[in-house]
């Protein structure tokens, strides 16, 4: 079936709610490369949103989930534990930063991940009291919904957000916000809305995902570290995007000098299979009581043999490396497109966490539209794109990290031809 008849029954079968990006259904992917159902090729800059570091289909991630299809597929861990469970547990105990006794427990989403680092926090502090920041995204469950900083789409029309969540302007110099403006909302915070002793945890993204790829100063952090211990309160860190070598470091937390006392991960983890993970220092994890922490497919086997495979993929194949390698390369190219197109604000980067930040050379307005357009312009050339942003202004690349360089190259020759044909503004620079 062609992708005009699959999009008519899309919109008759499926709500508007779950927005797609694209017109184009997919047929089968390989690596950084997408067919779809009528033939046509993309490259693949979107990875899923930073689900594939380890490309599509990636071998020995497929060869360890037919293994384990092979033995068994689910049994629930809390009814019948599995031994690659506590391995996976005990690699990312290893692998996060800090050198203190952890303990992980999995999940299946993002959210999820993010929720009960909610629920961890609060029994470990007994307080209940969240602080996040604006431009943030966590999740579309209701926790996640209340603690992301962005109302349309997230937000908008689904009521009362669960109590107790407050949140304080990410620094960015884009959103004309330093990090001492951060600070004093948060001190601010503290003296008008919500007394410290009552706040369970501070989460922030070390690189805002949806909300722009804003990256958060390492000050801003030994702050924050040092603000979180002078009143009791746990420092969340969420790497569900940032996290597996994306950054160029196996987590975007190893670019600061601060420990945190818990980090969710997912998305890369496990390549595309649905699994999440909760670290975080043993006396905190610790906390929940018995059967108050887990899910029926909570770390189900399959996910979690595809995770340890990724680990390996990462590790042998240098993707960390090659992260850095390939985030220079898209920056150089798009600072050399900066010069001669005026719509660009800024390039951004932490390792492959690449974005391009559009706005009207004159007002200085963020544009919206010409992201967008280049979005629509670089799928019509074969090339699958992303955007972000609180104001929707900016192109985020997510792209695989084990994209071979002539893939890449081509990938990045149509957003050069993208950036050109539809990035202009009518306006003189
Ligand atoms: N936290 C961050 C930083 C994310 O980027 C996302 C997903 N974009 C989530 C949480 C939620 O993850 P999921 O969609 O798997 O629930």
């Amino acid at each position: 079936m062609n992708a005009t008849d699959l999009e008519r029954r899309r919109q008759a079968a499926c709500p508007p709610g779950v927005a797609v990006q694209t017109d184009r259904f997919v047929q089968h992917a390989q690596n950084a490369e997408i067919w779809d159902v009528d033939g046509r090729r993309l490259i693949d800059f979107a990875g899923g949103i930073a689900v594939l570091a380890t490309g599509h289909r990636h071998p020995r991630v497929i060869e360890a989930v037919k293994q384990q299809l092979d033995h068994f597929h689910h049994t629930c861990f809390q009814v019948t534990p599995y031994e690659s469970y506590v391995t996976l547990c005990e690699r990312l105990n290893a692998l996060t930063p800090g050198a203190f006794e952890k303990r992980t427990a999995l999940f299946t989403t993002g959210a999820e991940a993010v929720e009960n680092a909610v629920k961890v926090a609060r029994a470990a502090t007994g307080r209940s009291a969240m602080i996040a920041f604006s431009g943030a995204f966590h999740g579309r469950t209701m926790m996640g919904m209340a603690l992301t900083g962005k109302v349309n789409p997230y937000k908008a029309g689904f009521g009362s957000m669960p109590g107790d969540v407050w949140h304080v302007p990410f620094p960015a110099e884009a959103l004309r916000v330093t990090e001492d403006d951060s600070i004093k909302a948060l001190e601010q915070l503290f003296k008008t809305d919500v007394d410290p002793r009552r706040v369970a945890g501070i989460i922030i993204e070390l690189v805002q995902g949806e909300g722009g790829f804003y990256v958060a100063p390492q000050d801003l952090l030994t702050r924050l570290r040092r603000i979180c211990d002078e009143h009791g309160i746990l420092l969340i860190i969420d790497e569900v995007q940032t996290g597996f070598a994306r950054t160029g470091q196996m987590f975007a937390l190893e670019h600061y000098p601060v420990e945190a006392d818990l980090m969710t991960m997912a998305k890369s983890l496990a390549g595309g299979f649905p699994l999440s993970a909760l670290t975080g220092r043993a006396t905190l994890m610790n906390a929940a009581s018995p059967g108050g922490l887990g899910g029926t497919y909570a770390g189900s086997p399959v996910a979690v043999a595809a995770a340890l495979a990724v680990l390996d993929v990462i590790k042998d194949e240098r993707l960390i490396e090659r992260a850095n390698a390939l985030g220079q390369t898209m920056v150089d190219r798009l600072n050399s497109l900066q010069e001669s197109i005026a719509s660009i604000r800024e390039v951004r980067a932490l390792g492959a966490m690449v974005a391009v930040e559009f706005s009207d050379p004159a007002t200085g307005l963020p544009a919206p539209e010409i992201a967008k357009r280049i979005q629509q312009c670089a799928l019509e050339k074969g090339l699958l794109l992303l955007t972000c942003g609180v104001n929707g202004n900016v192109i985020r690349f997510l792209f695989p990290l084990t994209t071979p360089d002539a893939v890449f190259e081509e990938g990045l020759a149509l957003l050069e031809e993208a950036v050109r044909e539809c990035g202009q503004t009518d306006r003189p620079r």
